[in-house]
């Protein structure tokens, strides 16, 4: 199923997008052909017709699965993600996993998502465009997910390609070494700042064709950030080390086994303590230990 706006076409994920599937975006101009974060469904579906460069909002396994399809083409990553194309090693160090998951993910991303190191990747910064012939595609840093998770906003046609600002339910992913939920929180008012006829997640939430519902749907992946301060001022009424608070999770419900799930918790769980000691909410009581101020 693709939609399409101008020169803009969206590749509707298999299983709708849902995770490892995603919505790639396929921007197909008078001179050049531009395929955004080929997805595993890129992969399924043998490629995504000739193209000329690759532009990838972000380096996560999910988004880059495709390159194996295109192993010659140009391919450009922001600036600050450009390291994890590297090396399969930069690759899985990025994530910050635990000692034991890193070589379980390592095999992972080699053999489900056909990772394939691209040392070559070329690095854009915030604001680059890449003009196609009769479109643009530019590079609106959003980092916070990834330190160099960018939107890109492709004119005339309007589309804002939100990449993983994913607008699901879940909530703001910020589970990696490098992630920073002041930069995501950030970001998700860049993204509110910007007028586009259409928003384009990569993950099943798809395409939004109405700002009102976009903009709803913007609040309700924000306030997952609130919801998890407040889950974890439940679990500090009691003093708590950070391998319990890891164990009682506060962003994965109980049964979701993935080989990240501790690492992300441990990352995204000390980002909400730092900020809930800064505001004065909880104290450091013990060694590695927590309570409600
Ligand atoms: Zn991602």
């Amino acid at each position: 199923m693709t939609a399409e706006r101008g020169q803009v076409r969206v590749l509707t994920g298999l299983d709708a997008g849902a995770y490892p599937h995603g919505n790639s975006v396929l921007v197909t101009g008078r001179d050049e052909t531009v395929l955004i974060d080929p997805s595993m469904s890129v992969v399924a579906r043998g490629g995504a017709g000739p193209v000329d460069r690759v532009v990838l909002s972000h380096v996560h396994e999910d988004h880059v699965a495709g390159l194996v399809r295109y192993p010659e083409t140009p391919v450009h990553a922001h600036q600050d993600d450009l390291a994890a194309m590297s090396s399969l090693d930069a690759m899985v160090a990025s994530y910050g996993l635990d000692p034991e998951a890193a070589p379980i993910f390592a095999d992972q991303l080699v053999d489900q998502f056909h990772f394939r190191a691209r040392p070559d990747a070329i690095g854009y910064g915030d604001g680059a465009r890449f003009d196609v012939g009769g479109s643009t595609i530019e590079a609106i840093a959003t980092p916070g997910h990834t330190p160099g998770h960018c939107c890109l906003l492709i004119e005339p046609e309007s589309v804002l390609y939100l990449g993983d600002i994913e607008l699901s339910g879940f909530g703001p992913y910020y589970g990696d070494r490098d992630s920073s939920l002041d930069d995501f929180e950030r970001s998700i008012e860049r993204c509110r700042s910007i007028e586009a006829a259409w928003y384009v997640t990569f993950h099943h939430k798809g395409t939004y064709t109405d700002r009102a519902e976009f903009l709803a749907a913007l609040d309700h992946f924000a306030s997952a950030i609130d919801r998890r301060d407040r889950l974890l001022l439940d679990y500090l009424d009691t003093p708590c080390r950070l391998d319990e608070l890891v164990r009682r999770r506060i962003l994965y419900r109980p049964h979701v086994q993935l080989t990240w799930v501790d690492s992300a918790e441990r990352h995204s769980i000390l980002l909400h303590l730092a900020r809930l000691v800064a505001r004065g909410q909880v104290t450091l009581v013990g060694d590695d230990t927590w309570a409600r101020a």
